[in-house]
């Protein structure tokens, strides 16, 4: 089916048209410029920045397909989670032209979208798979087992892998995003300057936990290290400190998905979220999959961040299994993956 799908859940106004897993046209918004003089996404003024502009990305996504609402099948948007302004402008959207223009809706888990970003680029991928989706708000590993069918293993018990980037960005004076800068100035720097700490999550009998990960004492260890650094001489080692960060937080999550892929028996993990591009985790994750005889699969960089591709591919095969939504649906802040099945009636 074609479907045309609309994604404002954080600062990235994305429309785009997909048939099945092939993408037409995808529209991609960024607001990092009018919110990087904040330092961070502010959510009154995404929710502004959408309003302005779905229009003229949904006009433009049309335009880019070259097709007309006639060859539209059914109109997607994303629900949850994420920002409830954000969100609201662009289910508000694609509830309103599935109306004007008789045909179906579906409301689509912003998650589910980016686990599904992987099949734009491996077009014959089927579950059973291991899914490692690090985003700026999500470190997850996902068992993927069905369309709408998924068991989260393990998570990080307090920041996310990209917030992690992002505030050890901000204590170094960076700039945001963080990933990007790090990421470049970590090629300069020595990962084995500083010893960090990985950051593990104990388990009440005692051990750790294989596969949740924390990265907030890491960031901690980082603020500390800066803070003596300063005191000592006053000239930072940043690209040290970058690179020495970004092989901890590679390694804390190379470990946790190899584990997971051997201890579930999937031989096949796809990687997805702002972070997967991060060139550390790429190599450290390569490596390991290949000493195991494991696959790893990264979607192109363009569908790794907030797109609608993503979302409109994840659309079209619920509604190839005949799942819609009702016009009720709303937004919701948080949703769980295990939620997923809520947003669509049952078959009739
Ligand atoms: P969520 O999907 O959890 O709601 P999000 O959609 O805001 O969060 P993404 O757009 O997938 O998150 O990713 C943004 C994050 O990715 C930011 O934290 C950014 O710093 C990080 N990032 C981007 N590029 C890199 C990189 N090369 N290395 C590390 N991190 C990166
Ligand atoms: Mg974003
Ligand atoms: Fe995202």
């Amino acid at each position: 089916a074609t479907v045309l799908a609309i994604e404002t859940s954080c600062d990235e106004t994305a429309v785009a048209i997909v048939k099945n897993r092939k993408v037409c046209s995808s529209i991609v918004a960024s607001q990092i410029l009018v919110h990087q003089q904040y330092g961070g996404v502010v959510p009154e003024v995404a929710s502004r920045q959408h309003l302005e502009i779905i229009n003229e990305a949904i006009a433009q996504a049309l335009e880019q397909a070259e097709l007309d609402w006639g060859k539209i099948d059914a109109i997607a948007a994303t629900c949850a989670p994420g920002l409830v302004g954000a969100l609201l402008v662009g289910l508000t959207a694609a509830k309103t032209l599935a109306m004007v223009h008789n045909k179906p809706f579906l409301g689509v888990h912003h998650l589910e979208g980016h686990i599904y970003a992987t099949y734009l680029s491996e077009s014959t991928l089927n579950p059973p798979f291991l899914s490692l989706l690090v985003s700026g708000g999500h470190t997850s590993l996902i068992y993927v087992k069905d369309c709408g069918n998924y068991e989260t293993l393990g998570q990080t018990r307090d920041d996310a892998a990209g917030e992690a980037f992002d505030k050890v960005a901000r204590l170094l004076k960076l700039g945001y995003p963080g990933g990007p800068v790090i990421d470049k100035l970590a090629q300069e720097g020595n990962p084995q300057a500083f010893a960090l700490p990985e950051g593990r999550v104990s388990l009440p009998g005692g051990g750790f936990h294989r596969y949740d990960a924390s990265f907030s004492g890491l960031k901690t260890a980082v603020l500390r290290l800066v803070q003596q650094l300063e005191k000592d001489n006053g000239q930072l080692p940043v690209a040290d400190i970058a690179a020495s960060f970004q092989d901890t937080v590679a390694r804390s999550l190379t470990k946790r998905a190899i584990a997971c892929a051997l201890d579930y028996g999937l031989d096949t993990i796809a990687i997805g979220g702002g972070v997967a591009a991060n060139s550390g985790l790429r190599k450290n994750l390569q490596a390991a999959a290949a000493k195991h005889n494991l696959r790893v699969l990264f979607p192109p960089l363009k569908f790794c961040t907030d797109n609608a591709a993503m979302i409109g591919c994840a659309a079209a095969d619920h509604l190839s299994r005949g799942h819609t939504s009702p016009l009720t649906l709303g937004v919701e802040s948080r949703l769980g993956l295990t939620q997923v099945m809520k947003l669509y009636q049952p078959v009739e």
